[in-house]
């Protein structure tokens, strides 16, 4: 699974893939041979630095993109499909948070959270799904949450998108299984990135006292899981939201 070349011949876009989780999926696919095109849209100067990090291989490329505009999304897996024979593996990474109590959330924090959560995915998704049914497979990959199950205090938009990134998840997978094309989701719980920080640094270790594992999660962690639903390995698991969160949903259930 963890072989160098175990993604060989494989193309992947990753989209949010400058920084946090998405960048540590761009550095696993690419380790493992894939060439992987990665999205960005304001961190421009990471995604330079992460694709000069792969100067020597060469087999990772930056483009710009906001995932909320469909035309830019197209644009961007006409670009990969110009230069690739195939589009094997769909990361969908990018993701924001606007939290706030309901009755104090606007509509744009609704309209932002939904649109780049949710609008993102369905975006690429399809764009990418028409490319696999004729190539003859794919994986497709959704970043979702564990507050798209369990929701959460302060976070009504952020759950709901999550929640409907799950249900597409489902849905397209059940629809494109015959197509063999498998969509999965990674439901991760607390991951040390630049979105948590804020609320790490306010609530310090209280949220590690409620975590059972007693630590955050890693990018890394999360780029493991991912790399193994785009290998050839995972083919028979499709519709899936794998957690991993040290446990910290175990106790909500409770
Ligand atoms: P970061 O805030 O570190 O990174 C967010 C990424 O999303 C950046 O690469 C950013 O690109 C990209 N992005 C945001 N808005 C847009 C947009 N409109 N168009 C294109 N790209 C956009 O977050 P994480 O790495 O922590 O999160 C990655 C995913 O994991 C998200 O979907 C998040 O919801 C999910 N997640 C994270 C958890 C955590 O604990 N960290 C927990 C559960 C889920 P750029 O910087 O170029 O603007």
């Amino acid at each position: 699974m963890t072989s160098v070349d175990s993604l060989k011949k494989k193309v992947a876009l990753v989209t949010g893939g400058a920084r946090g989780i998405g960048e540590a999926i761009v550095k696993r696919l690419a380790s493992q041979g894939a060439k992987v095109y990665f999205t960005y849209q304001s961190s421009a100067e990471k995604a330079q630095a992460l694709v000069r990090s792969f100067e020597k291989t060469g087999n990772v490329i930056a483009l710009p993109c906001d995932v909320r505009k469909s035309e830019n999304v197209e644009s961007v897996v006409d670009q990969v499909l110009e230069a690739e024979p195939t589009l094997d593996i769909l990361v969908n990474n990018a993701g924001i948070i606007r939290d706030g109590l309901f009755l104090a959330l606007s509509e744009e924090d609704w309209q932002e959270v939904m649109a780049t959560n949710l609008g993102g995915v369905i975006h690429f998704s399809k764009n990418v799904l028409r490319q696999m049914i004729m190539q003859g497979g794919g994986r497709i990959i959704n970043i979702s949450s564990i507050v798209g199950e369990l929701g959460g205090v302060g976070q009504a938009n952020y759950a709901a998108s999550k929640a409907a990134v799950n249900a597409l998840t489902k849905s397209l997978a059940a629809e494109y299984a015959a197509k063999n094309i498998t969509v999965n989701a990674i439901a991760p719980g607390m991951v040390e990135t630049e979105m948590t920080s804020a609320v790490r640094s306010a609530f310090g270790d209280k949220i590690k006292e409620r975590i059972p594992a007693g630590s955050y999660g890693q990018p890394e962690e999360i780029a493991a899981v991912a790399a193994f639903l785009a290998s050839e390995e995972s083919r028979y698991i499709t519709g899936q939201v794998i957690t991993i969160d040290g446990g910290l949903s175990l106790l909500s259930r409770r």
